[in-house]
């Protein structure tokens, strides 16, 4: 490391406001040494620098291309979902980029403190030929929800990718350089952070303008410059904060519907083998269990005298009396009413106390009715999910549930013609669809 030469007026590769300019003059220096040790091997196909394996890239690959490249895949008349796709893929990427840089960055050079971390982003930055960095004397960047970065990128290299071949987008297309000065700051300061770019100069604007912040607030800092600076509201790109925690919601979704079809698919398999109708509702009670993850549950059918009858059950307070229970507390709404039920606090509900099982009200509950047609033959109930149950529990059930009460009632069915007779609760199940279609 050597000391740093010039006077804090000597900032080349940074423009900061001027009273953190002192800490940015003491990293400059660090980073500008890590990138002269540069060693290029072409014969070997290796550029190395500070040590670290690095890669070329051409700009526009990365840019212009890649969107160009998306918009032929999605096809025809879809160009705004591919570049919403484009632009998300690239912010993670870069973000996921930045963040592993700082890390590297920050553990080879000793860097502790968040703000030295931080000035050691931009300059990389520069170093790196990712953009110039310009940070406003507006930025508040401390390591709690106040955190806020105002900054432009003179020089980015998306925007000169788009204008050096003669294009012009309707949005801001620094994508990358949003998601890594983030993904940077994220690894300084240790809070999770996102970035919006505002201004573009691909975009037609004069500048390429980014607003830094914590994701729960981003939004709100965007709309606050906006109302700031009413001359430049027109222009502004508001619309494209970054959807991080949207493609979360949506990985989860799909990783739920995934498991909701292993389950069908087993579900089926156990149901062309030779179980019985109860043995067939504890293996769906296991599966709404595991889909959940509820400690304890039930499934059970309404008898023809109209109250319960449990098929199946699980628990370590398992009742003893498990047939013609009658129907109150949390889970008989579910079948009084037809609807399913999340009570997170039995307690605070005034149909809490009441149950038939006596061990269930204390916990989460989370109760479905099983139908045949219009009419509720019977109900799964779980609990105690220690977090407490959501809508998506609800939804995973309410999609199996049907298939429960149809693969239940049709198990009893084939037992009815195999003439092999059945006193199970089970049978019951069987017995309430006949009756609704007769009475249907
Ligand atoms: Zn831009």
């Amino acid at each position: 490391m050597r000391e740093h030469r010039g006077s804090v007026m000597a900032l080349k590769t940074v423009k900061v406001p001027r009273e953190i300019e002192p800490l940015f003059a003491r990293v400059e220096p660090i980073v500008a040494d890590y990138f002269s040790a540069r060693i290029s091997n072409p014969t070997r196909g290796t550029i190395e620098i500070g040590g670290q394996r690095y890669i070329l890239i051409r700009a526009a690959s990365l840019s212009t291309e890649f969107f160009q490249l998306v918009r032929r895949l999605y096809g025809g008349g879809r160009d705004a979902e591919a570049d919403n796709f484009a632009r998300n893929m690239l912010f993670d990427l870069g973000h996921a980029i930045g963040k592993s840089d700082a890390e590297c960055f920050h553990e080879k050079m000793h860097l502790e403190d968040p703000i030295a971390r931080l000035s050691a982003g931009p300059i990389h930055f520069a170093h790196s030929g990712w953009a110039f960095v310009d940070i406003s004397s507006e930025s508040n960047p401390s390591a709690d929800k106040n955190y806020y970065l105002l900054y432009d990128h003179p020089y980015s290299f998306e925007a000169d990718a788009w204008l050096r071949g003669g294009q012009r987008s309707s949005a801001p297309v620094c994508v990358m350089n949003a998601g890594y000065s983030s993904g940077w700051c994220e690894a300084s300061f240790g809070i999770p952070l996102v970035s919006v770019e505002i201004l573009c100069r691909a975009a037609g604007d004069s500048v390429c303008r980014f607003i830094m912040a914590p994701p729960e607030t981003i939004a709100e800092r965007v709309e606050q410059y906006v109302k700031c600076r009413p001359h430049l509201a027109a222009r502004m790109h508001t619309g494209t904060v970054p959807e991080l925690f949207a493609r979360k919601r949506a990985e989860e979704q799909v990783f739920r519907q995934n498991s909701l079809l292993s389950v069908m698919n087993r579900l089926l398999r156990k149901s062309l083998g030779s179980a019985s109708a109860e043995e067939l509702a504890k293996f769906c009670l296991g599966e709404a269990q595991q889909l959940t993850r509820s400690q304890a549950g039930f499934i059970g059918a309404l008898n023809a005298a109209g109250r319960f009858d449990m098929i199946a059950v699980t628990g370590s307070n398992v009742p003893a009396a498990r047939q013609n229970l009658p129907i109150r507390g949390i889970w008989g709404k579910v079948l009084h009413s037809g609807q399913s039920a999340i009570v997170n606090d039995p307690f605070g509900d005034p149909d809490g106390i009441e149950t038939a099982c006596g061990c269930l009200t204390s916990t989460p509950f989370l109760g479905v009715p099983l139908r045949d047609g219009e009419k509720v033959t019977g109900m799964v109930g779980l609990v105690n999910k220690k977090a407490g149950y959501d809508q998506a529990d609800l939804e995973a059930i309410e999609s199996l549930g049907s298939a429960f009460a149809e693969i239940l009632a049709h198990k009893q069915v084939q037992t009815d013609e195999a003439a092999v007779p059945c006193v199970s609760a089970a049978s019951v199940v069987a017995a309430n669809a006949a009756a609704a279609q007769v009475g249907g």
